[in-house]
């Protein structure tokens, strides 16, 4: 068994991993690298990059490696594990590399995915196949069928899943991205009891989110998110003031509980800007969106700006959703901060950050400068009124006791975020460099 480590490997984003069995070869993920992106983002005025753009300015994982393995013409499937942008934005791009492998993703993550092709105004030719949660799924492999399973776990969008691929040198498991929630507001809470039969079976290797395996912790449910939500929107009772809550798009389960909350207090309830439209809209289609009827979705930019103006005249009446968490130019909150629409925050208007900043000096820097200008303003923020959706140390610890694999390869960050879980597989037991690995992007790995 080899296992390229495409991306992901020194960065958070852009994850890939390519691994080969005999003549058969398949890739996890294929995402993209935002902060690169980030001037582009949001902007309403469409966009379309191409494959050279985003390599040169590198948001995109350098799959030209596998051309020089030997490897490209052997990939017989791409398996997306989840609907973010790191794991599914950079697939558009690729795929047409491997024009006979088939594309398998969950329903939700498909519909993610089409949006952004439909976007982009790409057409792959690839083959796509939807799999639920806690099936297995023949692919034809190169002599004989490859049989893969696909196990459900907890994140902080809808559908995510854990890939095992049942190879004739053993199981290779690919757990990225996840935390141990037991009560997740939409779906199910992970499949443990599958995970330890793995473990019984002999798990030949692991690769694994070790995005907050520095972090003593069990991560919290998305239940106390959704308590602190409660909390945060129950004490805003100035009827005549600006109500806004921003949140990560494609947190599907946070938009319901804001929904839900939002009905209480007697405003229309709107959606602006074009990531939550796309993640909506795709909740929509594959039936997990169970507010689709209390919430009307903006997502032009001029509609954006008409409707605004009826905000500025009617501040009370509307509990506004939108963009803009991360301070990203071009997002609904940028641009009203920027004075480019018809609505201006007010002293005493109020506004919810259900979310905590993605800890790039990009996002850092754009954060500090928003909410420097609005607490100038004299908006009442609130934030971090959020839980992660990645396991912490001891969330990693449970998953490393459940599969015990021989081996582990630690994903999804750069050295810093990587490396404290090589130190936590030393405590129990693992030998580095023999049985555990820290990789590089572009390296490969031999079992
Ligand atoms: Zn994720």
């Amino acid at each position: 068994m080899e296992i390229c480590t495409i991306g992901g490997y020194e960065e958070v984003g852009k994850n890939m991993t390519a691994v080969k069995v005999g003549e058969d070869v398949i890739i996890f993920d294929a995402g993209i690298f935002l902060p690169p992106l980030v001037e582009l983002q949001e902007q309403e005025a469409q966009i379309h990059y191409s494959e050279n753009m985003l390599r040169n300015i590198k948001a995109i994982p350098n799959d030209l490696v596998l051309d020089k393995l030997g490897w490209t013409d052997k990939v017989r499937a791409i398996i997306i594990g989840h609907a973010h942008l790191d794991h599914v934005g950079g697939l558009p791009y690729l795929a047409h590399r491997y024009p006979k492998a088939e594309i398998i993703a969950s329903p939700f993550t498909m519909a993610v995915l089409d949006s952004i092709l439909q976007d982009e105004k790409i057409n792959l030719r690839n083959k796509k196949r939807i799999v639920h949660e806690n099936t297995v799924h023949q692919i034809k492999g190169h002599s004989g069928n490859l049989k893969i399973e696909f196990i459900n776990t907890t994140h902080s969008t809808i559908q995510c899943f854990f890939v095992a691929w049942h190879s004739s040198e053993g199981i290779f498991f690919y757990g990225l991205d996840f935390k141990f929630d037991n009560h997740p507001i939409m779906g199910l809470p992970p499949n443990y009891k599958r995970l330890k039969e793995l473990g019984k079976d002999g798990i030949k290797c692991l690769v694994v989110d070790a995005l907050y395996s520095d972090t003593d912790r069990r991560t919290a449910s998305e239940r106390i998110a959704r308590n602190l939500l409660e909390d945060a929107l129950g004490n805003i009772h100035d009827k005549d003031s600006a109500l806004f809550v921003t949140t990560f798009s494609s947190h599907i389960a946070r938009l319901k509980s804001i929904v839900e909350f939002a009905q209480k207090t007697n405003r229309r309830i709107v959606f602006l800007g074009r990531s939550l439209n796309k993640y909506v809209g795709a909740a929509i289609k594959v039936s997990q969106c169970s507010f689709r009827g209390k919430i009307e979705l903006i997502k032009y930019r001029k509609q954006i700006n008409s409707f605004l103006k009826k905000v500025e005249e009617n501040r009370g009446k509307y509990f506004i959703v939108c963009t803009g968490h991360q301070g990203e130019k071009g997002s609904i909150l940028d641009r009203i901060v920027q004075g480019e629409t018809p609505f201006k925050f007010r002293n005493g208007d109020n506004l919810i950050f259900s979310s905590s900043v993605i800890p790039a000096s990009v996002n850092i820097n754009a954060r500090e400068k928003l909410d420097n200008k609005l607490r100038r303003i004299g908006v009442r923020l609130q934030t971090d009124i959020h839980v992660s959706g990645h396991g912490g140390r001891e969330d990693l610890r449970d998953l490393l006791e459940m599969l015990k694999p021989q081996n582990l390869i630690p994903a999804h960050g750069s050295l810093k975020q990587e490396a404290p879980l090589i130190d936590l597989a030393k405590e129990m037991g693992y030998k580095f460099q023999e049985n555990s690995h820290l990789s590089s992007n572009g390296k490969v790995i031999k079992i």
